[in-house]
């Protein structure tokens, strides 16, 4: 699945990696199934929810560049179906339906390292997992690296060492600090709160702006209100605080906004009615 879009002089393409399922519970946090479950409707038999994987790639004065990596290809099936169940793994079959190969791709951004972000950042050659995009830097928040590479005992089910280790032995690794102008129209920008070096992408163009917002929610109802915090960020206070900053940026300059994980392709507005914040997908898409 693509959905396209144009933003000035670029084309940016949302490009599905496929979706996994996640237990509600985790995706709402503290906030009682009582009161999501109206605004997001009934998760399946076993409390589970679709999470897409929207991919962005963003063309225009001659760069590939592509923002998140999806799940991937190389979780085993039984292991799958233990811990990241989903349907996944389509990245690279959609990026050739737009005529894009992976030598095509120039730039990789990560908006933060858990395994449905990165998982196309390598692939498995002979059982070894080498970087899937040969010519591209892989653009990371250098706090978001040490994290990966050092989890702890709750992050470490998701940080998986597949998707990292071989950027580095590759050379094709790029650690930022902060905010970071990638290219005339492309920012990276830091947005803590699901992990500490979370960051967001803003695109520029021809007076427009789109951000591609990461993991400040995974589903649109949360977009709506500062308080409905994941259960999976790590600093869901700081996380609250991001969101408010993004949104309030986001309805004022009429932003477009590209999330990883609200339904294909998760492309829409914030607007603001009768005081309260309206998610409402983009038409036509
Ligand atoms: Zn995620």
């Amino acid at each position: 699945m693509n959905a396209s879009v144009s933003l000035g002089r670029l084309r940016l393409d949302v490009v599905s990696d496929g979706y996994f399922l996640q237990d509600a519970g985790g995706v709402f946090g503290l906030v009682p199934r009582t009161l999501w479950e109206p605004a997001a409707g009934s998760p399946d038999a076993f409390n589970r929810m679709h999470i897409a994987l929207n991919c962005l790639l963003v063309r225009g004065d001659g760069r590939t560049m592509l923002i998140d990596t999806g799940a991937g290809s190389k979780i085993a099936p039984d292991r799958r179906e233990r811990a990241y169940p989903g349907d996944y793994g389509y990245l690279l079959g959609n990026l050739a339906a737009l005529g894009v190969a992976p030598t095509d791709v120039d730039l990789v951004i990560n908006t933060h390292l858990h395994f449905d972000h990165c998982g196309w950042n390598t692939a498995s050659v002979h059982g070894a997992p080498i970087p899937t995009f040969p010519n591209a830097r892989y653009l990371i928040n250098r706090i978001e690296w040490q994290d990966a590479t050092h989890p702890n005992e709750r992050t470490r089910a998701t940080y998986l060492g597949d998707n990292l280790t071989p950027l580095e032995d590759g050379g094709q690794l790029e650690l930022v600090e902060g905010e970071h102008q990638v290219t005339a129209a492309v920012r990276f920008l830091p947005a803590p709160g699901h992990t500490d070096g979370h960051s967001a992408v803003v695109i520029e163009d021809g007076g427009e702006r789109a951000v591609y917002i990461g993991d400040l929610v995974q589903h649109a109802a949360q977009l709506e209100r500062a308080a409905w915090v994941s259960a999976f960020d790590t600093l869901p206070l700081v996380s609250m605080e991001t969101k408010k900053r993004i949104v309030s940026d986001a309805i004022r300059t009429g932003s477009l906004i590209i999330s990883p994980h609200i339904d294909f392709p998760g492309v829409g507005r914030l607007r603001e009615q009768e005081g309260r914040t309206r998610w409402v997908a983009e038409a036509g898409l």
